[in-house]
């Protein structure tokens, strides 16, 4: 979120529709506009509703969800390119304007888009020019998706427009459920109205949830009277300390009274794995995408020196617009402070093993790094490119690891590009130094793309 330095510019505009989740939020409009009045240091924001209605409306918003007036943000975003739109930009394929994602005609005066980094997060400035009578588009992309269409040049970017348009308009997640569990994330089960079964788990099921009457959650239960009471809660720690958007958030836990609950954003979709299977129709843009959101997240815990352990499309969940993030921290552990760089390996306790997705040495001496995650990453991305095929189909568990000490390597999969499998083969060096970082891969994948 941005943070609200400027106090003369305390004017904010709402920049999609928003339903108050409790009695101390405010419902808005995207549009509406409103006056700052508290900024908290978190994520949630006090403000009063300008209107000569309820001007007297004062409550909390997601800071994620407004904008100053002034800003870029606030500007109407996207306006979808038609065919003659991507027409003009094909013509514009062989300028010299090499960093030029857009134009924008839409009202005078007329812009050319271009890359800046602000506030962290990428928008794509609007620079003034006259390209006439162009029809084209304006973009401005913010968020976990600007990464991906960095690298975009023009004859892409009628494509990208079309592929991204749906997801632009989407709502952000908030961070949290609402202020009040900030800081405590400790909930009370009467706040938890569990609907359907989502799936289970080695700790329990999954419900999918509704809070306070309002919100949509997941919540995970933990089955009475078992013994794994501390590594579900040891997830539930976890969860609290990683934030990033391609990692399912944690919004708060009920631990005072059992059954345990730890409850998630809700990802519709369910397991990548199943979606991969139901889904026969992905194109290979999609699945460079969904494999691209993946490396993003595990770029982030690799920053962070953790390792995930358990990498597989069954650990990924989806959401809306093939949105997937990374689920299900159960194994991830955090590397030793100031030990740095693959040396830094963990122990395995673990007795359950997803053989097929491991590395040798994890396999072998349990030794996990970074570098085992990046192996595991490899064999997820031929579970993204074969649809949910299962990786070396009709193996044994046994047969595995022998064969792949020796120098055995899964083969390309008929719909998987060269630059792809080279990317694959990386990952499945024998030499854990060797193999690419999360941070290489998201470039890599971007480029492949
Ligand atoms: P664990 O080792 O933690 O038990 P698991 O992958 O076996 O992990 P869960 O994480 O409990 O099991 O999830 C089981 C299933 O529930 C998932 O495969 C998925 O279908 C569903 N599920 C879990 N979390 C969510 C969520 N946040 N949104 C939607 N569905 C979910």
């Amino acid at each position: 979120p941005q943070s609200p330095t400027n106090t003369a510019d305390n004017i904010y505009v709402a920049l999609y529709d928003y339903v108050a989740r409790t009695s101390t939020q405010l419902t808005f409009k995207k549009g509406d506009k409103m006056e700052l009045i508290n900024p908290n240091e978190g994520d949630w924001w006090v403000v009063r509703l300008i209107d000569e209605v309820t001007s007297q409306l004062e409550g909390y918003v997601p800071s994620n969800y407004i904008a100053t007036c002034s800003s870029l943000e606030s500007q109407p975003k996207f306006e979808l390119a038609s065919y003659k739109q991507a027409k003009l930009m094909k013509k514009l394929r062989h300028s010299k304007l090499v960093q030029l994602y857009a134009v924008c005609t839409r009202s005078q005066p007329f812009y050319i888009v271009t890359e800046l980094m602000c506030n962290g997060s990428m928008l794509y400035y609007l620079k003034v020019a006259d390209f006439g009578l162009a029809r084209a588009i304006k973009v401005g992309l913010i968020g976990p998706y600007s990464y991906f269409v960095s690298k975009f040049v023009l004859p892409e970017l009628s494509l990208c427009v079309e592929y991204y348009g749906n997801k632009l308009d989407e709502n952000p997640q908030t961070d949290g459920l609402s202020h009040e569990f900030a800081d405590k994330y400790e909930g009370d089960h009467s706040e938890f109205k569990l609907g359907k079964k989502l799936g289970e788990g080695n700790f329990g099921k999954v419900f999918e949830g509704l809070w306070n009457g309002t919100t949509k959650v997941a919540v995970k239960t933990l089955k009475q009277g078992t013994s794994e009471q501390e590594s579900f809660l040891k997830e539930a720690k976890l969860m609290k300390k990683l934030r990033h958007p391609k990692l399912v958030q944690l919004y708060a836990v009920c631990t005072r009274s059992e059954p345990f609950y730890i409850v998630t954003e809700l990802m519709c979709n369910g397991s990548l794995l199943d979606y991969l299977r139901d889904h026969e129709d992905l194109n290979q843009l999609i699945l460079i995408d969904m494999a691209a959101q993946i490396a993003s997240g595990m770029a982030y815990l690799e920053t962070n020196n953790y390792i995930y352990r358990d990498l597989a499309a069954r650990n990924i969940l989806v959401g809306k617009n093939n949105c997937v993030k990374v689920a299900d921290f159960g194994l991830a552990r955090a590397i030793k402070v100031g030990l740095i760089g693959f040396e830094e390996i963990y122990e395995s306790t673990s007795k359950k093993f997803p053989v097929k997705w491991s590395a040798p040495e994890a396999a072998l001496q349990k030794n996990f790094s970074i570098k085992s995650d990046v192996w595991s990453f490899g064999i997820l991305l031929t579970e993204i490119i074969g649809k949910g095929r299962e990786p070396y189909p009709g193996w044994d568990n046994k047969e595995i690891l022998p064969q792949v000490e020796s120098g055995y390597r899964m083969p390309k999969l008929p719909d998987c590009t060269d630059s792809l499998y080279a990317i694959m083969l990386n990952c499945w060096d024998a030499d854990p130094k060797k193999r690419n970082s999360f941070e290489t891969l998201l470039c890599k994948l971007e480029d492949a793309y």
